[in-house]
């Protein structure tokens, strides 16, 4: 049985912006035996379309769903697990945590500091720029979401300062081919979780700054800034009304470039040895992020001049409801490739948990096919336990 708060695709209908579409093309938008057959492989899915994708293959699946049936609590028994929810009790042997890595956006707790006069969103808040008052924006983390944010609020003719942490830097296309087309080719989306040298920083990664248009746009910092978007540091305190920007620029900037090379290297290094990589452009190397000539160290958040503060500072899990011993201090799930450190407890869905691809759509099939293994020899094990 499989339980749900809302309706299918409840996170696609409940907590994305307007104009949101997958960054992944729709060629990579897959489920088992189930992917987008539509005219246009390498476009990219707009939310209406991601929900009639989702909600279509519940139906193709026959999967058996209740919705509008929120889990409230998880507990341990002597066979498995007591679940409660708003629509009465229920018993399990074993049970899989679907409830995805983005339930709630990650604010920093800086955020008390801000004056009262600036408004604060966070990405789940944020639908289109004209629920923003007139005026500068400060939005806080270039990942994916920062730098779409900051691209459409700009482009709405608001002034918008990007706060710049650590960053994943991609270009939307290399050497002819969609950037995530060389991940899934060259074997990078599906390496393991125990191939990984430093897993937990893989998990930890931020989203690469992509964005999905028809015309396949790069949107890097150096687009961003050559349309007008200021970029300052990390945001590292707000005192006496005023933000304090790091003075790290410079060097987020060349660790992200560098970064983004030697993927290109390793693109390449694959495209010499494997006959797909036949037929590409040659490689290509792109300009060095543009260290602006002066970047503001701090801004007085009293002046009026910036009006609102958009936190796409990340997301995380939330595991209130599970009261099951199975998540640490800092909040994430105890598991190794997705079994969890309780009998018959399973997780899916969670960055980096099989392979790199397991965050993405496309990445939930070979996740579950191995997850289901290990399962099913659980139910059969503890079947024959009891029987004798
Ligand atoms: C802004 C954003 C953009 C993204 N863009 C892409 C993209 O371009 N391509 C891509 O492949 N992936 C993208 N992702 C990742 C994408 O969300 C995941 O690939 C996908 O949603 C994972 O599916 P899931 O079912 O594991 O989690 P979710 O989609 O989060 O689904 C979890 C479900 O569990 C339900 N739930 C949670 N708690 C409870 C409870 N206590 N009781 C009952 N139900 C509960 C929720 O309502 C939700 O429907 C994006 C994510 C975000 C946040």
């Amino acid at each position: 049985m499989v339980l749900e708060r809302g309706d299918v695709a409840n996170s696609w209908r409940r907590e994305r912006w307007d104009s949101l579409r997958l960054l992944t093309p729709n060629w990579q938008t897959r489920l088992p035996g189930y992917r987008y057959e539509g005219a246009d492989p390498d476009g990219f899915m707009t939310m209406a379309e991601v929900i009639e994708f989702v909600s279509n293959f519940a139906v193709k699946a026959a999967a058996p769903v209740r919705t509008h049936t929120a889990v409230t609590s998880v507990r341990q028994t002597d066979d498995g697990y007591q679940v409660a929810t708003h629509d009465g009790d229920l018993r399990c042997r074993s049970l899989v945590l679907a409830s995805g890595a983005c339930n709630v956006p990650n604010v920093p707790p800086l955020q008390q500091g801000l004056p009262a006069s600036i408004e604060c969103l966070t990405p789940f808040d944020y639908r289109n720029p004209d629920q923003l008052p007139e005026g500068g924006v400060l939005i806080v983390g270039a990942s994916a979401t920062g730098v779409q944010l900051a691209d459409e609020i700009h482009r709405s003719g608001r002034p918008v300062t990007l706060s710049v942490g650590e960053h994943v830097r991609l270009p939307r296309t290399y050497r002819g081919r969609d950037v995530l087309w060389w991940m899934d080719a060259s074997g990078m989306w599906n390496q393991r979780y125990d191939e990984i040298d430093d897993l937990t920083r893989a998990r930890r990664l931020p989203s690469p700054q992509l964005i999905g248009t028809r015309e396949r746009t790069t949107l890097d910092l150096n687009a961003l800034s050559a349309a007008g978007v200021e970029l300052v540091g990390r945001l590292a305190a707000v005192r006496n009304g005023r933000a304090l920007f790091s003075g790290g620029l410079c060097n987020q900037f060349a660790l992200a470039d560098l970064k983004m090379d030697r993927l290109l290297d390793t693109f390449d290094d694959w495209a010499r040895t494997h006959s797909r990589g036949a037929g590409v452009n040659p490689p290509e190397r792109f300009e060095p992020t543009r260290v602006p000539a002066s970047s503001r160290l701090h801004l007085d958040l009293a002046s009026g001049e910036i009006r609102s503060v958009i936190w796409a500072t990340g997301f995380r899990p939330d595991y209130s409801w599970l009261d099951v011993p199975v998540v640490d201090r800092k909040g994430h799930l105890r598991h190794d490739g997705g079994v969890v450190d309780a009998p018959g407890l399973y997780a899916i869905g969670l960055p980096v948990l099989r392979r790199r691809k397991s965050t993405f759509i496309h990445g939930a099939e070979d996740d579950a096919r191995d997850l289901i293994d290990h399962l099913a020899c659980y139910l059969a094990n503890t079947t024959v336990r009891q029987r004798g």
